[in-house]
């Protein structure tokens, strides 16, 4: 009998090993890419485990088909299953325009408090890139998904609201500046419980996946008390929670300023030998010209909300664009995630069964190892290695290929499944 994912008490998933998963197949080109990849997790659950696990999909609805069946964008029950089902996958949706939704995912990741989104960025050889050295980016993403100016509290120029927070910050506040009724408002709001649960969790998987560092990607420069403050949370949460397996650039800072600059380039090289994960930070504009020129030097980076919309892009194009990026929104404390492709719903392509599966495939892998399927996940894992090493790959990819073999969607998806 299947069974649902539950959350113990001690913090650890329960997974049966005969687990129902909710999904959601996407719109667009969501069904083309679902029925391919689906087949590739069914197929490899079985090389791995045989009969002894299994998964059982349980369709929910979202999105335009939500939409033509309930009329509904985004169904009750559909939330309903999700938290109640802890873990589940979705391909990519429609914005609905003028629904009052802003957006469907938005309106999910703030209704299960899906606080981080994971974006690992890694190449598989053999996919084109416009890098000289694609090898070297191997990068995973934990961008603050819930605070920031995404929060959405916005006012349009010219709006009674508008005026009324301008003679707010003027009168109440003393604000000098010089606001025009052509001034639209957005607020930025960032949180020490959301800095730092974000960071607990970045550095909990450096921990878990023994990495060697998290750099903290801000403009704290500039706005001190939301991107400076969510930068010194994430320091204080590393040497006050994980102060025996971390070394903080805010050590070295005072070591410096204490003892002078080589006492603390020693007490760095010490942790690194000790195996510490080395907590540093970076000003976002600086760090998006690094991430080109010495890639080498990030593995887990900790962001806010909208840096990390923008890096999480900027790095899934060094290692051949979104066809192929993976992504999840998970709640680490309550056991909530919800796997998807990071890519939209290309219209243009829809029902044509010529688009990359793969963006799904690999946001199922991190799902099967979320879940402790690492087996599953690796058999996945190295068949899709080869069958891009083997240039029998999908229309995105020939196009920049040199003499490889086009495949359609479910030929790409029957090219992986051969490889188990
Ligand atoms: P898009 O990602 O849907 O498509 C842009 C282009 O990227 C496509 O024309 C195609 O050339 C390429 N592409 C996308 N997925 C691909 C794949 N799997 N294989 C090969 N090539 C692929 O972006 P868009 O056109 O800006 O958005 C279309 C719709 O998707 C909008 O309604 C938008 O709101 C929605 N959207 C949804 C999500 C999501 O659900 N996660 C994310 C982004 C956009």
């Amino acid at each position: 009998m299947s069974e649902k994912i539950t959350m113990g008490s001690d913090g650890q998933l329960s997974v049966p090993n005969n687990t129902i998963i909710p999904f959601i197949i996407g719109d667009g080109i969501g069904p083309d890419i679902w029925h391919a990849a689906v087949r590739v997790f069914d197929a490899a659950i079985e090389t791995a485990y045989g009969r002894q696990r299994s998964i059982t999909w349980k369709e929910v609805l979202a999105g335009e088909k939500a939409f033509n069946q309930t009329g509904n964008w985004l169904p009750e029950e559909t939330l309903e299953v999700f938290r109640s089902y802890l873990v589940g996958i979705k391909g990519p949706l429609t914005t609905p325009i003028g629904e009052g939704i802003r957006s469907l995912n938005v309106a999910l990741r703030k209704e299960l408090d899906l606080y981080v989104c994971l974006r690992p960025t890694k190449w598989y050889e053999g996919v084109p890139s416009p890098v000289k050295s694609p090898e070297n980016v191997n990068m995973v993403v934990f961008r603050e998904n819930t605070e920031d100016i995404y929060a959405g509290i916005e006012f349009a120029a010219g709006t009674d609201n508008a005026k009324r927070i301008q003679q707010f910050l003027e009168q109440e506040l003393d604000v000098a500046y010089n606001f025009s009724n052509t001034t639209g408002i957005g607020i930025k709001l960032v949180s020490e419980e959301g800095s730092k649960r974000l960071m607990r969790s970045a550095i909990a998987y450096a921990i878990a996946h023994d990495l060697p560092s998290v750099t903290v990607v801000h403009k704290g420069n500039i706005m001190k008390y939301t991107e400076g403050a969510f930068k010194n949370w994430g320091f204080e949460v590393a040497e006050t929670e994980f102060g025996h397996l971390t070394y903080t650039w805010g050590q070295w800072e005072r070591t410096r300023a204490e003892k002078g600059q080589e006492a603390a380039n020693t007490a760095q090289k010490e942790a690194e030998e000790q195996g510490k994960i080395i907590v540093k930070d970076m000003i976002a504009d600086n760090f998006l010209q690094q991430i080109l020129l010495a890639p080498k030097d990030f593995s887990v980076i900790a962001t806010l909300n909208l840096n990390g919309d923008y890096i999480s892009d900027a790095l899934a194009a060094m290692v051949g664009g979104i066809g192929i990026a993976p992504g999840a929104n998970i709640n680490y404390k309550t056991g909530h995630a919800i796997f998807e492709a990071t890519h939209g719903t290309a219209p243009r392509f829809a029902n044509t069964n010529t688009m990359n599966p793969s963006s799904v495939i690999l946001s199922g892998v991190m799902m099967l190892e979320y879940m402790g399927w690492q087996e599953a996940a690796d058999v996945i894992v190295n068949a899709l290695s080869q069958t891009i090493k083997d240039k029998t790959v999908t229309v995105d990819f020939y196009n920049l290929m040199d003499d490889a073999i086009l495949l359609k969607t479910s030929e790409f998806a029957d090219k992986i499944i051969e490889k188990f």
